[in-house]
């Protein structure tokens, strides 16, 4: 299906002239990101929520406590699809935060994104608000485990699945028919090893709720700095919208970057409708040139 063209328009033809109003309000301040899934779309990690996206419906967190049928389609499919997130590389957008961090320009990274491409790149204060694809966590007694580990245990138990079927990338989606669930039914899932207990990746999920003291360490970030930029991101979940809204309320300029509309829109000093690849690091260029 194409995007509707109101909400998929190209990159500005000058986009040195449309960034100018953000280098005017972020202009000798440090700032605070906030990330989004636009910001990885670029190393090949597929954008749900983005403009022209079908809808999904992710799988819930009390679908997969609730059920083993639910927790071996969702295993199953992560199992085909993680190391697509672990192969992934940082693109020219990661790379600019980065760089702005070691100049001194930011207070820290708050992404909603689970890919930790932030880290490859070199951004050292990063809050990962939606948790991270390389950890699974026992529900019960909280031993965490290496998704790499937990790999080698998966192979074990179900020796030539991957063989088996081809590359899948909708971890999450909840499956709309038993026979999608047939399709998943005898793959086999491993408990915690110390407690029997359900092991869940460090990914917060639909109806899940952010961990307190990871919010609290993303409101560190964003209260520390003198602006908060948004960057590929849509904002279309609370959970980055009230980073906006605070930073809005409190007299710091927003910046948005994004392709498409977000609801943070009427609380934005300046927004930009432009790919964050190509437009952060023109932005930590000249935002460099006024210090
Ligand atoms: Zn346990």
């Amino acid at each position: 299906m194409a995007p509707p063209a109101e909400e998929r328009r190209p990159d500005p033809p000058d986009l040195r002239a449309a960034l100018e109003p953000l280098v005017s309000a972020f202009a000798g301040r440090r700032l605070a990101v906030l990330t989004g899934a636009g910001i990885s779309t670029d190393s090949g990690i597929p954008d749900y929520r983005s403009p022209g996206s079908a809808p999904r419906r992710p799988m819930t967190h009390q679908q997969f406590v609730a059920s083993d049928r639910f927790r071996r389609h969702y295993w199953a499919r992560n199992h085909l699809g993680w190391r697509h997130l672990q192969q992934a590389e940082p693109n020219a957008g990661h790379r600019a935060l980065a760089a702005m961090e070691r100049d001194g320009l930011l207070t820290g990274v708050i992404t909603q994104n689970i890919d930790l491409l932030h880290v490859r790149a070199g951004s050292r204060t990063v809050v990962h608000l939606h948790g991270r694809y390389d950890r699974v966590l026992c529900l019960s007694c909280g031993l965490e485990i290496s998704r790499e580990e937990h790999d080698r245990v998966l192979v074990e138990l179900n020796p030539h699945w991957r063989e088996r079927f081809a590359e899948l990338e909708d971890l999450e989606v909840a499956p709309d028919a038993d026979v999608v669930l047939e399709s998943t039914a005898d793959f086999r899932i491993a408990d915690c090893p110390r407690c029997g207990g359900i092991l869940k990746p460090d990914v917060v999920f639909f109806g899940d709720n952010t961990p307190r003291e990871r919010v609290e360490a993303a409101y560190a970030i964003a209260d520390e700095a003198e602006g908060l930029l948004v960057a590929g991101s849509s904002l279309a979940v609370m959970g980055g919208l009230r980073f906006a809204r605070r930073a809005a309320k409190a007299g710091r300029p927003v910046g948005i970057v994004n392709r498409g509309s977000t609801r943070g829109d009427d609380l934005a000093t300046a927004s930009v409708h432009a790919g964050t690849s190509q437009a952060l690091p023109l932005l930590a260029e000249m935002l460099a040139a006024h210090r």
